[in-house]
């Protein structure tokens, strides 16, 4: 029998997670051996199940799944499915198991086994405002961590038997490989009746409200570490809004104003929105196109140096003029002509 995990809960492949969880439940009540007492099928059936939900319930695993299914060959759960070579080699489909049944799979407290090293630290993206990005601060968010399961309070299930599947050894043989068992992932055990909750994971995801302080001159894609109040570590990238007129670079502070012609000319006064509020600006009589006006120390503060900000003045000329701007152009043309 070759096990096709969305065959075994009954989908298609395209199936939403919603319609996944809900053909998982309707077969694990079905199937679960306390409804069905002393009946050995369906006791395996239920197995079948939770373990096709327990890699078609989680993106991650369900993307690897995926993947190797496409692939072809070299992803069958028995001894006899052992179909062509890997695409991986060998010791790469031994890695991908690993880091597919690693953190997933039947739990057995902490005897050992591979499950603990290799669970990867969840990263979570949070959007920062750009000035809190730019000053630093703090910033409210919701995250998801996975918890211990409080069904089974992280064991996986109840009624610990010899795997049925390599029957106690932890490793199945394919082909000319020896790789982790996919049943127990490589304990060698596995229960009698699987949490429903965690699907015998021994997690479910939850949310928590975290405080994230953000340090100064943060960019996008800066990492933090983050322990969060149910002492759980993560990994926080952090995505930072763009300002609609100040852009950061390095240090520095940029923005670009407009100014008339004549206000080139003759010079003016701006309010300029810094990080730190808005200032009057001197544009001096005789601006050129292309000016860069520097404010100093309205920058970044970065390891003990504050940088600038730079404004880039941008003159602007009237793309039309009405019969009376016509005329007084005209009359700045011609003392333009009298001094040439
Ligand atoms: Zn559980
Ligand atoms: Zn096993």
């Amino acid at each position: 029998m070759n096990k096709d995990l969305y065959s075994v809960l009954g989908v298609d492949e395209k199936a939403a997670p919603e319609e996944l969880k809900k053909a998982y439940r309707k077969l694990a009540k079905k199937y679960h051996p306390d409804a069905n007492p002393g009946d050995a099928k369906a006791e395996e059936r239920f197995k079948e199940i939770s373990e096709a939900y327990d890699i078609l319930g989680n993106a991650e695993k369900k993307s690897k799944y995926d993947l190797m299914r496409k692939g072809g060959g070299g992803f069958h759960f028995n001894e006899t499915g052992a179909g062509g070579g890997s695409p991986f080699g060998s010791g790469g489909l031994d890695d991908i198991l690993r880091s597919m049944f690693g953190g997933g799979g039947f739990k057995f407290g902490n005897r050992g086994g591979f499950s603990q090293q290799t669970a990867p630290r969840p990263t979570v993206v949070i959007s920062v405002p750009f000035r809190t990005a730019a000053l630093g601060g703090d910033v409210r968010a919701d995250i998801s961590v996975p918890v211990t399961c409080p069904v089974c309070l992280g064991a996986g299930g109840s009624g610990e038997k010899i795997c049925s599947q390599c029957g106690g050894a932890g490793r199945i043989q394919q082909g000319q490989m020896v790789m982790p068992c996919p049943s127990c992932g490589g304990q060698g055990r596995t229960y009698i009746n699987i949490c429903e909750r965690c699907a015998g994971s021994g997690e479910v995801t939850s949310s928590e409200s975290v405080k994230i302080t953000i340090p100064p001159g943060s960019d996008s894609g800066t990492v933090l570490r983050l322990v969060t109040p149910s002492r759980k570590t993560v990994l926080v990238k952090l995505k930072v809004k763009s300002d609609k007129f100040l852009r950061s670079e390095g240090r520095d502070i940029h923005c670009t104003v407009k100014i008339t012609a004549p206000q080139a000319v003759l010079g003016t006064k701006l309010k300029i929105r810094t990080l730190e509020g808005k200032i009057l600006l001197s544009i001096h009589p005789g601006t050129q196109p292309d000016t860069i006006l520097r404010i100093p120390g309205k920058g970044v503060l970065y390891r003990g140096t504050k940088g600038d900000q730079l404004v880039h003045v941008d003159v602007e000329f009237p793309a039309s003029v009405s019969a009376e701007e016509k005329a007084l152009w005209e009359k700045l043309a011609e003392s333009g002509k009298r001094k040439a």
